[in-house]
């Protein structure tokens, strides 16, 4: 069963998932050339902190970072750690916390100084897919319309999308039913309901879609070796227009 969020979650869950937008800004802000990705994890811990907040990944089956921060050909889950950030990388930051009992989780691809025209156009067809996906998050909608909204935006764009991991129901638990897939044919699936509260995430490759666990155990890379990216948007279904609950305020 997809988990129905009363009025009172709700509420909770925009404060969990404003505090998820807000660290996220902040930690992009620190997003530079020399900086290594564990002094952005460290930063987001103390940003997390600051605002009552804890990360929803540290120790989620044994995840060691705060965040995650997944480089160039990384698509998510890299671990932060001794890894610089040079001019040209492009840098995905995924910024999961729980607050008072919810949890909010959000993502972006920052490109630092970059100048392949290829590049760019990735991470701008990933923040359109998003865009997209969320406009079919619609009461009476069917959950594969989503799934189906970003596979056409970046098959159009002439991208491949991860097939291994997906997007995810959101609530108490950072996972809850449903899965949602970045792909398939639209119309299929549970029916969306109001109060449904959802965390899409496309991840877009520039070549092949297939992907790979580093020696890490943890940071997923493409298998071959070229760009991915990854961003992601916690959103509550409503009878009207959907709410984009990862949005800082200015
Ligand atoms: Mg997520």
């Amino acid at each position: 069963m997809i988990p129905i969020k009363t009025p009172a979650e709700l509420q909770r869950m925009r404060a969990s998932n404003r505090i998820a937008a807000e660290v996220l800004r902040a930690t992009v802000a620190q997003v530079r050339p020399g900086v290594t990705t564990a002094e952005l994890g460290e930063f987001a811990a103390i940003e997390m902190k600051r605002r009552g907040a804890r990360s929803a990944f540290l120790g989620y089956r044994g995840f060691p970072g705060h965040i995650c921060v997944s480089v160039n050909e990384e698509v998510v889950h890299g671990i932060p750690g001794p890894r610089v950030i040079h001019v040209g990388d492009i840098v995905s930051l995924d910024v999961g916390v729980v607050f008072e009992g919810f949890v909010g989780d959000t993502a972006t691809t920052v490109a630092v100084g970059v100048t392949d025209a290829d590049a760019l156009r990735l991470i701008a067809t990933a923040e359109q897919a998003l865009k997209e996906a969320i406009s079919q998050a619609k009461a009476g909608g069917r959950l594969s319309d989503i799934s189906h909204a970003v596979e056409r935006v970046a098959t159009e764009a002439g991208f491949g999308v991860v097939r291994d991991f997906v997007g995810h129901g959101i609530g108490r638990r950072m996972h809850e039913e449903p899965q949602i897939p970045n792909f398939g044919p639209p119309g299929r699936g549970p029916t969306l309901e109001p109060g449904m509260t959802l965390a899409i995430e496309p991840m877009l490759t520039m070549g092949d879609w297939r992907v790979r666990v580093a020696a890490d155990g943890w940071t997923v890379v493409t298998v071959d070796g070229r760009l991915s990216v990854h961003v992601e948007h916690t959103i509550a279904i409503h009878d009207n227009e959907p709410e984009v609950l990862t949005l800082a305020l200015p």
